[in-house]
């Protein structure tokens, strides 16, 4: 038998961690899961432990770690504790892939510490790019960084066999969220399970809200920017509502590349784990004979400002992007708990970014105590 994989996963408990892991399931003769973490959900990481027989752990809070530690004493596996644990797990684990699906902002030093260990990163937390920017794409090595996202996974894959220098555009697809069609007025007493109801993708509720107000594209055109080195001039973005072209590369002779397929994240996941090769997968394949039509329309920036600010943060670079998603963050987390409006979002997001004199990117330091300062700001623009 020849080798297997070892992949680490952080966030295990979350949408994309589960799928990862029910990729790990069906392909047991090529991958091990070598080391689990997450935030704080106790139980169900002690369930995984003992599924995939994992012997390195950590949870980033301390009571969960605890809870879980019990539920696992039988094993004899130690459980470590707190967000440093979570970054350095995959490296006292030996992982080759570490696929980083924290949530927010969290995930910047897990990815800044996979990076500097040589291990290949499949990165899902798309804010790690957004915060860290240059700090991150400046510690990776050629290769080292897979895109875990859908779309960013398409224009790898575009991207294969090209040269960067006959690329003329990048084309970021999106769905439009729930929401698409509708004016600003018609936005201000949305409910979060009206938001939380996503058309297409099935995500966890920080990015389905993120996907509600177009912030989602935004970040993803930040993310796009860093990982492939394109200027903004060259980023397009375009509403397709069926979500089956997951984007596409345009080059210089006109030919537009495009990357297809059904709405299922365990396809992008499995390619980061798989990559140079591809893997069976258990989805329905697209029948092109029914597929109908496929439509293409602007965004609206009028009516969905997340977008439009996002891309004025990446425009701005050095520190704005990690100002405006923190101020993001704590806008959708206040959304989701009912204490503010929809609409209260972007424009927390906005005077936020209004209150920042942009900085140059130094350090992990600077980028935490500008997000701490932006979350203070904006927990009290919007509670
Ligand atoms: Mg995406």
């Amino acid at each position: 038998m020849s080798a297997r994989v070892r992949i680490a996963i952080l966030g295990s408990t979350g949408s994309i961690g589960r799928q990862a892991l029910e990729i790990a399931a069906a392909h047991p003769d090529r991958i091990e899961v070598v080391a689990l973490a997450a935030h704080s959900s106790a139980e169900s990481i002690a369930s995984q432990v003992r599924t995939f027989r994992v012997r390195h752990v950590a949870l980033g809070d301390g009571a969960a770690a605890a809870r879980a530690a019990s539920l696992v004493s039988d094993l004899d596996i130690d459980v470590e504790v707190g967000p440093d644990a979570v970054a350095m797990l995959p490296e006292i684990a030996g992982a080759d892939i570490v696929i980083n699906a924290l949530v927010g902002a969290a995930g910047l030093r897990a990815t800044l510490r996979t990076l500097d260990s040589g291990a290949i990163l499949a990165l899902a937390n798309k804010e790690s790019l957004v915060v860290g920017g240059e700090l991150v794409t400046g510690r990776a090595g050629p290769g080292q960084m897979i895109p875990v996202d859908s779309e960013h996974s398409a224009i790898y894959q575009c991207l294969l066999g090209e040269d960067e220098r006959d690329v003329a555009a990048i084309w970021l697809t999106a769905s439009g969220g729930p929401f698409r069609g509708r004016i600003r007025d018609e936005l201000a007493d949305i409910s979060p399970a009206e938001a939380l109801a996503h058309p297409t993708w099935t995500m966890g509720p920080k990015i389905t809200i993120d996907s509600a107000t177009l912030m989602n594209k935004g970040l993803e055109a930040i993310e796009a920017h860093h990982l492939f080195d394109v200027g903004y001039d060259r980023i397009r973005i375009v509403v397709h509502p069926q979500s089956c072209i997951h984007s596409m590369v345009e080059y210089v002779d006109g030919s537009v590349k495009a990357h297809l397929g059904v709405t299922d994240m365990r396809i992008p996941i499995q390619y980061a784990i798989s990559h140079p090769r591809r893997w069976p997968a258990p989805v329905e394949p697209v029948d092109f004979t029914k597929l109908g039509s496929l439509d293409f329309e602007p965004p609206d920036l009028e009516t969905f400002r997340c977008l439009a600010l996002a891309l004025e943060a990446g425009r701005a670079g050095g520190t704005m992007p990690a100002v405006m998603n923190a101020a993001n963050e704590v806008a959708v987390a206040a959304f989701l708990d009912g204490s503010c409006r929809f609409t209260d979002i972007d424009t927390t997001v906005e005077r936020i970014m209004i209150a920042h004199t942009v900085e140059a990117l130094e350090s992990v330091e600077q980028l935490e105590a500008l997000d701490a300062w932006a979350r203070g700001r904006a927990r009290k623009e919007c509670t």
